[in-house]
């Protein structure tokens, strides 16, 4: 490789935690490490920034946290970066450290500011995509969502025995915030009845209709698995419109909240959060900035900030018609 375009890099944690984040900083600290970078890790984000909170990571730094849920670095939503005084005590902090990249793992908003920041101040700043809801463009799969898909299908499934047990009708709510990957690929893998999410223009006598068609093939039990953003209404407003149309229906709603943010984190997720890692420290080494690492078709590939915010991964059509001919 010819000379590196970073010399000293800063490495941090922003938004909501997502199960896959220490891999991926397993991956930046030690792959950095390889190429003889420097490497500090900023606690809490863009607050870590601001107070200049950084620690400086060696390859040991990292060991046992590939396993492990959340993030080491802890995360965080600062307000104050937000602000214009807010990034020039960051700038001023990164330039009396001497750091002249920065990778970012966390969201959309993670990415806005980091844009921002560059813009200004001309650090160099490449992202990593750490988010459950997989609603960022540029990456087939954002590090946390399979973790998080396995956990709500295991919940699925634990709720399925009760439902199962009692002949009771489910609505349980999964996250996602606006996008219902979530909702359509844990609700196929745990055989739902019906999926609601907000990319589909569902309508409540399409949800009559499929516990109309349930019930004549004999369907005694049922689970509905509503996306959290939802637009056709609340999951307890659906399931008294549900109860109102069919008032021997046994119905219950669960809502499976955070959980799904926790856990050690998927084979997938690790290895993507170590591909990613790698991708990134690569990225800036080549000089490259304001983009975010990402895989697509299983290639590493660099998606411009702006696109990975603007545009939004499409829900497989073909899944959704799958989805409905496997429930009844
Ligand atoms: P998730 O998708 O999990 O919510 P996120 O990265 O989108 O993650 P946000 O809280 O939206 O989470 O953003 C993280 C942080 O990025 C914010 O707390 C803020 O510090 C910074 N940020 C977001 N938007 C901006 C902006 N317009 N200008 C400057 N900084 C911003």
């Amino acid at each position: 490789m010819t000379e590196s375009a970073v010399k000293k890099i800063a490495v941090f944690t922003s938004g909501g935690d997502a199960p896959g984040m220490n891999a991926a900083l397993r991956a930046v600290v030690r792959t950095a490490n390889h190429f003889n970078v420097e490497c500090f890790g900023v606690w809490e984000g863009y607050n870590g920034l601001i107070k200049g909170e950084f620690i400086k990571m060696g390859p040991r730094s990292v060991k046992n946290i590939i396993n492990k849920g959340g993030t080491i670095l802890k995360s965080a939503r600062s307000l104050e970066f937000k602000t214009k005084e807010g990034r020039q005590k960051a700038f001023e902090n990164c330039q009396k450290a001497g750091i002249d990249g920065l990778v970012c793992i966390g969201g959309d908003g993670t990415f806005t500011g980091a844009t921002i920041f560059n813009e200004e101040f001309g650090i160099k700043t490449i992202g990593i995509p750490g988010t459950i809801d997989n609603d960022i463009f540029g990456s087939d799969n954002t590090i946390g969502y399979d973790t998080a898909l396995n956990t709500a299908m295991d919940a699925i499934d634990k709720i399925r025995d009760t439902a199962t047990s009692h002949n009771r009708v489910f609505f349980v709510e999964v996250m996602g915030r606006d996008a219902g990957f979530i909702a359509l690929n844990s609700g196929i893998a745990a055989g739902a009845l019906d999926i609601l999410i907000p990319e589909r223009k569902d309508s409540i006598d399409d949800l009559f209709d499929t516990f109309d068609a349930a019930q004549k093939a004999g369907k005694s039990s049922s689970i509905v698995v509503v996306a959290e953003c939802e637009k056709l209404g609340n999951i307890y407003g659906l399931a008294e419109a549900t109860k109102n149309r069919f008032p021997d229906y046994d119905i219950r709603v669960a809502i499976l909240g955070h959980i799904q943010r926790g856990g050690s984190p998927s084979c997938a997720d690790r290895v993507l959060a170590s591909r990613l890692g790698y991708g990134a420290v690569v990225g800036l080494m080549e000089g490259r900035t304001n983009v975010m690492a990402g895989l697509q078709a299983n290639k590493l590939v660099f998606t411009p900030f702006r696109e990975a915010i603007k545009k939004h991964n499409n829900i497989n059509e073909d899944l959704l018609r799958i989805s409905e001919i496997l429930a009844i």
